[in-house]
């Protein structure tokens, strides 16, 4: 069974409508690369499942438990999602900082600094990038911010990590240190929702390619169809 549906997702802007009823199963350990042209209602897809957008109507289903639509983003507040674009690095926090941050205490007591700062190296050493863990991210160059993003989901535990186009306005060497992050993090156990423009990048990652278009599913295909076609 998957362990998040969405159920008939509806959305209208003022007269447009962005989504007409989109259904959209998601499993563990796999990546869904969603693709369509310009208008097509895939950003707002995203930010229907990251809990940003209210739907007009449709349901989120999480382990078989419907998931109120009046509060969406009931699965970002426990962590399960994260969307690196919606977020920022904070130029004046440390690597480290930033990794945690959000990550706040529990009841069952304050998370000791050396554990923060083993999870938060561990993190960085499974996404690929090799920086110090006291610099500040200030220093640290376009890319290993977008790295130092996806660090963080797999420090907290994220279960499902929504990429709007997350090599956008980077150079070809430096979209690949990207895609090489987000493959390690499906093998980590994360659930990985990716939307991009470059159908070479889609068939490099996705185990399931989902098209969008005029706010439906035009289509579904498996990576492997994708990939025998590019
Ligand atoms: P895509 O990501 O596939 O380009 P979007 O989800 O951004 O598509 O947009 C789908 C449609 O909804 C487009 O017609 C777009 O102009 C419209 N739209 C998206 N966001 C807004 C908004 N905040 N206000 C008004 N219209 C919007
Ligand atoms: P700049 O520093 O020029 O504003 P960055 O590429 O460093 O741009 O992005 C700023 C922040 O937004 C970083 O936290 C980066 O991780 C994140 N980010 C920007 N775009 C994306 C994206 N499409 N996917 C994932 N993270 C993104």
């Amino acid at each position: 069974a998957p362990w998040l549906s969405v159920r008939g997702a509806a959305k209208s802007y003022g007269g447009v409508r962005a989504l007409r009823g989109v259904d959209l199963d998601l499993s563990s350990n796999q990546v869904y690369g969603i693709i369509g042209p310009n208008g097509a209602g895939k950003s707002t897809l995203m930010k229907v499942l990251g809990g940003l957008v209210v739907p007009d109507s449709g349901e989120i289903v999480i382990e078989g438990v419907p998931v109120s639509l009046q509060n969406p983003s009931v699965a970002l507040s426990h962590g399960l999602v994260l969307m690196p674009q919606e977020m920022t690095v904070v130029p004046e926090f440390t690597v480290s900082q930033n990794i945690n941050l959000g990550n706040e205490p529990t009841r069952f007591g304050i998370h000791s600094r050396s554990a923060s700062a083993a999870r938060a190296q561990e993190a960085l050493t499974k996404v690929g990038l090799e920086v110090e863990l006291s610099v500040l991210a200030s220093s640290l160059q376009p890319v290993e911010r977008r790295l130092l993003m996806l660090a963080k989901a797999l420090a907290q535990n994220t279960r499902l990590l929504i990429l709007d186009e997350p090599t956008a306005g980077l150079p070809p060497a430096m979209s690949r240190q990207v895609i090489d992050a987000v493959l390690r993090l499906r093998s980590h156990g994360l659930t990985i929702v990716y939307v991009s423009h470059h159908l070479s990048e889609v068939a490099a990652l996705s185990d399931h390619v989902v098209c969008i278009r005029e706010g439906a599913v035009s289509m579904r295909l498996s990576g492997q169809e994708i990939s025998k076609d590019t």
